[in-house]
């Protein structure tokens, strides 16, 4: 059987779930594919509270309001930071993409529990997704490829994968925090941090590395260093390095994920694929491809570039993280951080007064 559509958008995480939340929206004819409904994404699931009225989230999603970040140097010294006015909501991943693609669901999208297998392309695009055995085939004028760090979409077009980075996490029951912990050090998290987030009935913890190899050594001196001796379940996931060069090869769109939208730093992507699954919608209601790359530079390229030369300087070494979480003891660093991160203040006055404050720093 063939089905017929304006826009396939492939994967039903953030990205895809908000692509075809905005285009049935706005009255296209959109149908998702989800090759599996329950998968928990490993995530910390933290994003900035504004962002649920900014992009019209269901507050129901969010499990728990975090007010409090904590920096924690590499020779151990804790600075303890209140957000005050803003805060970090919590989501558990498999529910808040379930919400996502009811949400996208009640606006007239059509989703389908399918694995995409392969793409052609003759007037339209001609996909083919596997479901439990059957094959469906589907045509369409637009993709809009949502399908994440592993994206088949990327490889079926001949793009070649985005460079990883490599993270190892792990839920535990018997420790809890009501902060968001970000630990500094390169014996545990070389160019990285290691987290401790809270998380339903216990805590996140995890690390990040660029090195695939180191990942599993790195976890467990993270965990001696913090002094956890329990055991949960182990998940080694990859996230994309910002490159910044992919949004489109001819009308399929790239976003979030598969292109690479992940804050250098911060290595934050719920909030960037939500917003370019978005732009990446409009654009095609426009009918203007282009006009994705266009508004998504606009937006956020700055804010990208600034957080990998900030990524680059300080956690190149830990004297260097020392200074990072430092300079964060002075108020108005804490401010424009907290504006710029948190806030999602994206004007040129906030942009400035950062590169102001870190200027010396920046190359
Ligand atoms: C350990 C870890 C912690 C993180 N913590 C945070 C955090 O605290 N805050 C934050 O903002 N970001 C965090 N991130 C990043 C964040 O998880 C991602 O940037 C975000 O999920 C990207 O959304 P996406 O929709 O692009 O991709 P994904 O969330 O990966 O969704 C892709 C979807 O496509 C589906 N799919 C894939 N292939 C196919 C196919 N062939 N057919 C059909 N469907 C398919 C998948 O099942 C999935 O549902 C973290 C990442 C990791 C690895």
């Amino acid at each position: 059987m063939r089905l017929s559509t304006k826009v396939l958008v492939i994967g039903g995480g953030p990205a895809g779930a908000s692509a075809a939340r905005f285009l049935a929206g706005n009255g296209v004819d959109v149908i998702l594919l989800e090759r599996n409904p329950f998968f928990a994404k490993p995530c910390g699931g933290g994003i900035s509270l504004g962002v649920f009225d900014e992009l019209h989230i269901p507050k129901s999603s969010i499990k728990k309001v975090v007010k409090a970040i904590w920096l924690i140097s590499p020779r151990g010294e804790k600075l303890e930071i209140e957000m005050k006015g803003v805060g970090l909501a919590m989501v558990e991943r498999k529910e808040f993409d379930a919400i996502l693609r009811k949400e996208a669901e009640a606006k007239g999208a059509q989703i389908i529990t399918a694995d995409f297998k392969g793409v052609t392309q003759n007037k339209t695009y001609i996909a083919e997704a596997d479901s439990n055995g059957v094959k469906h085939e589907f045509s369409a004028e637009y993709i809009i490829a949502a399908d994440g760090i592993n994206s088949k979409t990327r490889t079926m077009l001949g793009i070649k994968p985005s460079r990883s980075f490599f993270t190892e996490s792990e839920r535990i029951e018997d420790i809890n925090t009501d902060a968001c912990e970000f630990w500094f050090g390169s014996s545990h998290a070389p160019l990285a941090y290691s987290w401790v987030f809270p998380a339903a009935g216990g805590v996140s913890i995890g690390t990040g590395t660029f090195q695939a190899g180191a990942i599993k050594a790195l976890f467990n001196k993270f965990k001696e260093r913090k002094g956890i001796v329990s055991e949960g379940q182990q998940k080694v996931y990859r996230i994309p390095v910002w490159t910044g060069d992919l949004f489109n090869k001819g009308k399929v769109l790239f976003a979030g994920d598969s292109a690479g939208q992940v804050l250098p730093l911060t290595y934050e992507g719920i909030y960037y694929a939500m917003k370019s699954g978005e732009l990446a919608a409009q654009a095609i209601i426009e009918d203007d491809i282009e006009a994705y790359r266009k508004r998504w530079k606009a937006r956020f390229q700055k804010r990208f570039l600034l957080m990998k030369r900030l990524r680059d300087y300080f956690l190149k070494d830990d004297a260097s993280a020392e200074k990072l979480v430092a300079l964060h003891r002075r108020p108005e660093i804490r401010e424009a951080s907290l504006r710029l991160w948190i806030g999602k203040d994206n004007s040129k006055d906030s942009i400035m007064s950062y590169i102001r404050l870190f200027g010396k720093f920046l190359h």
